[in-house]
Formats: structure tokens, sequence, C-alpha cells
């Protein structure tokens, strides 16, 4: 099942896909506290943190998480966002704790634990934003949203390459999938 935890003042989306037991967390924000309460309660063991892009808003509570001794998993070209200004918390004058991934991914298949993802990158708001399948759920982060698509006009965002993403989504959704929006 997935949980979803809307954070944060930019209204981020943290969504724990739990299957029994285990959990992987994408994309946690700023919802550290929600997280812990929420698998404690449950008794539910976080396996992994899973970033779709390295922005402060979806990858903050990351540093704490990694404490617990969760891995992180990140894009490799938005690696440098966990622990450079590149995450753009400096844009609202954020304060963020920098961190490294412990995992860096590329497009491909994923498996952590019982759960097994298709990662396919999705640049275009950011250089290293990727979506994750699972079964038919599609975590897209800012790439696509309900009403539209994510920025592009960030230091290394691209409008073309964008384009191309929600092109390669929107196949996805024609065919059934269930969207998971990062906002
Ligand atoms: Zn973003
Ligand atoms: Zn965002």
């Amino acid at each position: 099942m997935v949980y979803k935890i809307t954070n944060g003042e930019l209204n981020e989306n943290c969504y724990i896909l739990s299957n029994g037991d285990n959990c992987v967390v994408i994309d946690p924000g700023y919802a550290y506290e929600q997280i812990i309460e929420y698998t404690k309660r449950n008794n539910i063991k976080i396996l992994a943190v899973l970033l779709t892009h390295g922005h402060f808003d979806h990858s903050k509570s990351g540093y704490k998480l990694q404490k617990l001794g969760i891995p992180i998993y990140i894009h490799k070209d938005d690696a440098d966002k966990l622990y450079t200004d590149n995450n753009l918390s400096n844009l609202i004058g954020a304060h963020f704790d920098y961190y490294h991934a412990n995992i860096l991914i590329e497009e491909g298949k994923l498996c952590i634990g019982e759960f097994c993802f298709d990662v396919i990158h999705t640049p275009g708001h950011s250089k290293g934003s990727v979506s994750y399948i699972y079964k038919d759920n599609i975590f897209c982060g800012d790439t696509l949203f309900k009403n539209g698509y994510g920025r592009y006009d960030f230091y290394d965002g691209n409008y073309y390459d964008l384009m191309k993403s929600v092109k390669k989504l929107l196949k996805y959704k024609k065919e059934g999938y269930k969207f998971f929006y990062g906002h």
C-alpha cells in the first residue's frame, strides 16, 4: 500500500510504499517525524529512501534517516544536490544538512528486498530526475503533475528534456498506471 504525507511549506508529497513488515520511503521531504511515527505505529521497517531528485523539499529528511542506518538512493546526476547549494534550499533560505547518498543509480531495474522497481531517467526538471515504477504505480517527482509539468528554469533544468520525459510518462498514463506526484 501507499501512504502519503504532504509536508513542508511547498506541500511536498512523501510516499511510504509498504508490503507487510517492510517499506521504502520515496522523497521524505520534511516529514521525518511523521515517517518515524507511522512506521513505528505500524511496526514497519524502512529498507531504503529513494529520491526522485535532489531538491531540498524532497531530500531534506534524508540526512536524519541516513543517521538511523537507512541507505539513500539517488540518480548519479543529482547526487551533488545533497551536499551543495544545488538543492536550492538557499532560494527560500531553508536550513539543509548536507549528506552523501549511499547508492547512485541510473536507469534500469532496481530491487530492494522484495521491492523491484523500473527506474526511468526523466530529466528536465533537474538533470538527475527519475521516476520509479512499482507494479502499476509511478512515482514521478516533479516531472509531471496532475495538471501540468514541473519547472525547467532551474540551473540544470531543460525544457526539451522535460518534454521528452513528460511524453515518456504520458505513455504510461494511457496504459492506466497510477501516478504519485511530487506535489
Ligand atoms: Zn524539484
Ligand atoms: Zn518539489
